[in-house]
């Protein structure tokens, strides 16, 4: 019942409206901003859906700021802004047939006319952008930001391989489309998303949430070498000339196939609201078989005039809807819960269940992630339970249905020991939920190491993988990563294990060896320090010389490097404390491993700021004077105390002397901190 303005409006409905608006903009900054969702998109949808009901009964309630009324997220602060000529909005949507009937009603009853045709699309979940092309360059990518404005982001998207930078010719009505705007969804395969999740683990980094979550992340990296190295794909699925007149969307996604633009293989036109309805069954089974993942189809006029006339209501347009599939939900039992252990030695426990087809395949194992999850949802061996696969690939468990629960169950005691045979006492850090083996020997953590040591982006040992490197230590060939390089000494061993042969054999002892020549850089980020991954070990590697001087290091001496943080730094520390680990690093070496830099990258590190002469005023938040000069100079630069014509550089930190009016006199280039890193790490990049 709609309720008229002057309507007394319930204090619990009030109270419900303020709770439900605060709860969703608590929501939508986690999964806008930090690109971290705390709940399902399910559950947000649910809490929507019921501020839109309770806004629709009493429309005095409607403010101008209530998330209803307005697209979420923002721009950040940390890129140029652009304002959208046409804002970006949203899309209403909804996980019901009859919705979409309803929808149907009134397009053809604001049209007049039941001569309507939808355009049907998959839903990529990823990330809406905007793409300006002027004389048919790339000019601008941006994303949607509030709807109005977003984050210039061009440099990130160019990095995506399959977007055309400059398009191909397409002539409409004798009129070349020179300058237009494109939008279109930035989204990434799942299993390049699993395996980004994988490397993270490796290093010891918080998974992140869903490929969504991930393809948000990384376009907000500042650093685009970063962006370059993850899968990102886009798929296009707007065209927008102010010059010439276009006439339908499905046009529209044709023109834009000819220009170069990747778009879906999977639209369809519909001529009726039944073709929709078969659009919308066929994926729902059909959307497991993608690579990518799609939370629904949108439902779009065909007609651009028509379009026009239906316009656009608060935060989304009238002529298109998208339908969401529920997330799919199955019952097993719960036959046992394991652990696992990583290469950090992070314990994860896993439910083992009644093997159950979710979601396009059988699963038989869930993250259950840690102690703390069990024990709030009172999780039990031999429970049954729902299991849900949503946007987030990999199953979990959502409820336990406590009315099957059998009557002798006890609940769940997380072990207090490691599986592994030294049955080592498991430890938890504090302000972390999770439990760590801490034993150098455990079998469980060596497999771990090993396989990352000898991963592709570490020493790109071919044919050390998973199973290999399982069967090598169930073998007792391998016990730590320098027994890798003892292997030649096994080969006749080798040739017997089973599945070998001595080709099998050769070929590994050659990948082995060839590993050898792998930069420094390389190594240290194969040794597996947590928290220390690729970029941060080539950063250590352009700053350290050698391995010995990293690992003779104190934790202020490692801090005062612009980019190592205090954890890294302890973790760095405590890792090269360790006996065992000095042991192996002097293997290492000795089995002619990259453990310094090479001449060459120590010439080219020492020469980089040769002959170039710095004065340095005022304070510097990441150096002290004494480290900033001692940076200059270990990079071959030299620094003056004094400001003259032969001065390179002024760096001016916050409250500059009198050298920085002196440099102003002389036109001497001054830079702040900012552009004083960027020029050391724009140098560095480029040799190492
Ligand atoms: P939306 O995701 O429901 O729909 C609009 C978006 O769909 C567009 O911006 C575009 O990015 C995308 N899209 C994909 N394929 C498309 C296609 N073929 N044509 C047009 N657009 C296409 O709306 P939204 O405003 O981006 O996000 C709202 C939704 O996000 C909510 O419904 C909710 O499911 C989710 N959300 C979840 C949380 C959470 O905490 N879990 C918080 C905020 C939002």
């Amino acid at each position: 019942m709609l309720h008229s303005l002057f309507d007394n409006i319930p204090e619990e409905v009030r109270k419900r409206v303020e709770y439900l608006r605060d709860e969703i903009r608590k929501y939508d900054y986690a999964y806008y901003v930090e690109a971290s969702p705390l709940i399902s998109d399910r559950e947000y949808d649910r809490l929507f859906a019921e501020l839109q009901e309770l806004e629709n009964q009493y429309p005095s309630l409607i403010t101008p700021d209530s998330p209803t009324q307005r697209v979420s997220g923002e721009p950040l602060k940390e890129f140029k802004t652009i304002t959208h000529r046409i804002p970006m909005l949203s899309l209403a949507n909804t996980y019901s047939r009859a919705e979409v009937e309803d929808f149907h009603r009134r397009v053809t009853e604001m049209l007049n006319s039941t001569d309507v045709e939808y355009v049907t699309e998959l839903k990529y979940d990823g990330v809406a952008v905007s793409l300006i092309y002027k004389n048919r360059l790339l000019e601008v990518g941006a994303t949607r930001g509030d709807g109005f404005a977003g984050d210039d982001i061009t440099q990130n998207i160019k990095t995506i391989k399959s977007l055309p930078l400059r398009v191909q010719r397409v002539t409409i009505n004798g009129q070349v489309l020179e300058d237009f705007e494109v939008r279109g969804e930035v989204y990434m395969y799942e299993r390049d998303f699993l395996e980004i999740n994988h490397q993270r683990g490796l290093i010891g980094e918080k998974p992140f949430a869903n490929p969504r979550n991930t393809t948000a992340g990384t376009l907000k990296l500042l650093d685009s070498k970063e962006v370059a190295k993850r899968p990102l794909k886009i798929v296009c699925y707007y065209l927008h000339s102010d010059r010439i007149q276009l006439k339908s969307h499905y046009d529209n996604l044709n023109y834009l196939a000819e220009m170069g633009f990747p778009v879906s293989q999977h639209t369809k036109l519909c001529k009726s609201i039944n073709e929709v309805f078969e659009y919308i069954d066929y994926w729902k089974n059909h959307r497991y078989k993608l690579p990518f993942q799609i939370d629904g189809i949108v439902i779009k006029v065909n007609s651009l005039a028509q379009q026009r006339i239906l316009g656009t209501i608060a935060r989304s347009p009238r002529w298109a809807i998208a339908y969401k599939y529920e997330a799919e939900t199955a019952k097993t039992v719960i036959k046992d819960i394991v652990l696992q252990v990583g290469r950090t030695g992070a314990v994860t426990p896993v439910a083992e269940l009644e093997p159950v087809f979710l979601a396009g395949s059988t699963i038989s194992r869930a993250t259950l992630h840690n102690a703390d999850f069990i024990k709030e949802k009172d999780i039990r061996i031999g429970d049954t339970v729902f299991v849900q696969k949503g946007g987030d690939v990999i199953p979990k468990i959502i409820s336990v249905i406590f009315e099957e629960r059998k009557d002798d169950s006890l609940p769940f005691i997380f072990p207090e020991y490691c599986p592994c045979d030294y049955k080592s006492k498991l430890k938890k850090l504090e302000g972390e939920a999770i439990y760590y083996c801490e034993h150098p020997e455990c079998p469980w953590q060596i497999r771990r190491r090993i396989e990352h040591f000898a991963s592709r982006n570490a020493m790109n040992i071919e044919g050390l993988g998973k199973k290999v490197v399982d069967q090598l230590v169930t073998n007792g060939l391998l016990k730590n990563v320098a027994d890798i390089y003892d292997l030649h000494k096994y080969r006749i061993e080798l040739t017997k294990l089973e599945r070998w042969a001595e080709k099998s054999a050769d070929n590994l002892l050659e990948a082995i060896e060839k590993s050898k020549e792998q930069p420094f850089h390389r190594v240290l980020y194969a040794l597996g320090i947590r928290y220390i991954g690729e970029s941060t070990a080539k950063i250590l590697a352009r700053h350290f010389n050698s391995i010995d001087d990293l690992m003779s290091a104190n934790k202020e001496k490692l801090i005062l490097i612009y980019e190592i943080g205090e954890k890294m730094a302890e973790s760095i520390i405590s890792f090269f404390a360790d006996e065992k680990v000095k042991e192996i690093i002097g293997r290492l070496k000795i089995a002619g491993l990259k453990l310094s830099k090479d001449t060459h990258e120590l010439q080219d590190k020492a020469g980089i700021l040769s002959g170039k002469t710095f004065v340095l005023t005022g304070e510097l938040k990441s150096y002290t004077r004494k480290a900033a000069q001692d940076l200059i100079e270990s990079l071959g630069g030299r620094v003056s105390s004094l400001v003259s014509k032969n001065t390179d550089f002024v760096v001016a930190g916050e409250n500059p002397g009198s050298k920085y009016i002196k440099a102003k006199e002389l036109s001497i280039k001054i830079l702040n901190e900012e552009e004083f890193l960027e020029l050391i790490k724009s140098k560095l990049f480029n040799r190492i």
